[in-house]
């Protein structure tokens, strides 16, 4: 598993081996930075490469959007899912018949939001 360390200049180390790692981190923080960091330091900054891992977008919709004044929230993976709970809400709390327009309205309400 590739290990990654990002440096606050911008710069980016790669490596599968800690140990290579660190002392690449510790070559560039003396370098270019006249710091002297500890392996602990630098392991701290490491992270796991998450490269492959789609990165999941949560689908978002605030009810108040919609209905003036509800504090509802959803969130779900994708926006069928959400449709269905937010129907479920608009349907039980608020009494609204489910229509292709109320979909398309509530559709056009949904925000996408980056997982992390
Ligand atoms: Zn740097
Ligand atoms: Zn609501």
């Amino acid at each position: 598993m590739q290990k990654i360390v990002r440096c606050s200049c911008g710069m980016q180390f790669e490596n599968e081996q800690e140990g290579t790692l660190i002392g690449l981190v510790r070559g560039h923080a003396r370098d270019a930075h006249a710091l002297e960091l500890s392996d602990d330091q630098i392991r701290d900054l490491m992270e796991i490469d998450q490269q492959g891992k789609e990165r999941t977008m949560t689908k978002i919709l605030a009810c108040g959007d919609i209905m003036d004044g509800c504090p509802a929230t959803f969130s779900a993976a994708s926006e069928d899912e959400l449709l269905a709970v937010a129907g479920m809400h608009a349907a039980e709390v608020h009494g609204l018949e489910i229509t292709p327009e109320l979909v398309e309205i509530v559709r056009g309400h949904i925000h996408e939001s980056d997982d992390r």
